[in-house]
């Protein structure tokens, strides 16, 4: 399993939900997201009506779900969570839409993953709150239209270029979620290291915040297979030394790079002379699929400048050279 990897494990679920901040002023980072999103909050409750439908985007991690938490919590309302794939059919919407009550959040995640028609049955219950359903088949078919209760959906996508413009237009609030500077992650793995009991040296923080690109989730999972090695082979003392040999383990390595990061740039550099290449090509190459490339995994190292989108295609740079130890020649 990719350690750099984003995705949920179920253990993780559960741990991290100890790790979740509750309020604004413990989600570190996302000024601009935080500002925008409280004056929505404070609108709202002054007009004593829900909050405006909301699309959260970015890269895995990035702590969509916990912002999403916090509305609910700042707004005083239960908050549904669910994911695109999991809604398979439009009766399953509308099953889910049903079961608001008045002000609910409803949480859709991946929500870049509905299909057409259940994204049609939202189109109507985001604007007017109302679903429409048909009962019955062929000539004998009617539809009935229920009324739902005023409710806000927040959706969350890491492809927001896969959403149509049709859902995309519906929402009244866009915020897009950007990678942590490292100092905020610091501050995270401390806050995260207080509530798991540990003890951490302020460098060893900064070295997993370091090498956690970008994601609180990546450095709250770093810092727990740091604080498991800690305690087998240091008395459980995270010191710098402890962190760095950790997560040298880890194959994390001093850029924040990990296995994944390290091939996409190497194919670029031996297959491709370094570039320019095709996003298409470069997907293929990899036998990834060339949207997930563009919105998981390139984000980081086009923000970092390991590689530059060009007309022509991607290019990596002099520091994705460095960083493979490999000499630049050009
Ligand atoms: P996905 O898009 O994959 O659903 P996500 O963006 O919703 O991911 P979260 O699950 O909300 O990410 O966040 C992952 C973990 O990172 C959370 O458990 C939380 O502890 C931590 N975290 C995220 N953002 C912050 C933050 N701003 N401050 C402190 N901790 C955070």
């Amino acid at each position: 399993k990719r350690i750099i990897s984003t995705d949920f494990t179920i253990e993780e679920e559960v741990e991290e939900k100890s790790l979740r901040p509750k309020t604004f002023e413990d989600y570190i980072g996302q000024e601009k997201a935080k500002t925008a999103l409280k004056i929505s909050i404070e609108a709202a409750k002054k007009r004593h009506d829900h909050l405006d439908h909301i699309l959260f985007y970015g890269p895995p991690g990035l702590g969509k779900t916990t912002l999403s938490g916090i509305i609910a919590n700042e707004m005083g309302v239960n908050i549904k969570v669910t994911t695109g794939p999991a809604i398979e059919r439009a009766g399953d919407m509308a099953a889910v839409l049903n079961s608001l009550n008045e002000g609910d959040i409803l949480f859709l995640d991946e929500i870049h993953r509905l299909n057409r028609q259940i994204e049609e049955v939202l189109y109507p219950a985001m604007e007017d709150y109302v679903i429409d359903i048909m009962i019955g088949k062929g000539a004998n078919a009617k539809s009935l239209r229920i009324d739902l209760p005023k409710f806000t959906l927040i959706g969350a996508t890491t492809r927001a270029g896969m959403l149509s413009a049709p859902l995309r237009d519906r929402f009244g609030i866009i915020e897009k979620l950007e990678f942590y500077e490292s100092e905020e992650l610091c501050i995270i793995v401390e806050k995260s290291a207080k509530r798991l009991g540990l003890d951490i040296e302020k460098n060893a923080a900064l070295e997993i915040a370091r090498r956690s690109r970008g994601t609180p989730r990546l450095a709250n999972r770093l810092l727990k297979r740091v604080r498991d090695y800690a305690i087998v082979k240091a008395d459980g003392n995270i010191t710098y030394e402890t962190t760095r040999i950790a997560l040298g383990m880890l194959d994390v390595d001093e850029y924040g790079l990990d296995n994944v990061d390290r091939t996409i740039l190497k194919t670029i550099i031996d297959k491709f002379d370094g570039g320019p290449v095709g996003l298409n090509n470069l997907a293929a190459s990899l036998g990834e699929d060339s949207g997930s490339l563009e919105d998981v995994n390139e984000p980081f190292l086009i923000k970092n400048g390991f590689i530059i989108r060009t007309p022509k295609g991607r290019v990596a740079t002099k520091l994705a050279y460095d960083a493979l130890s490999v000499p630049y020649k050009y």
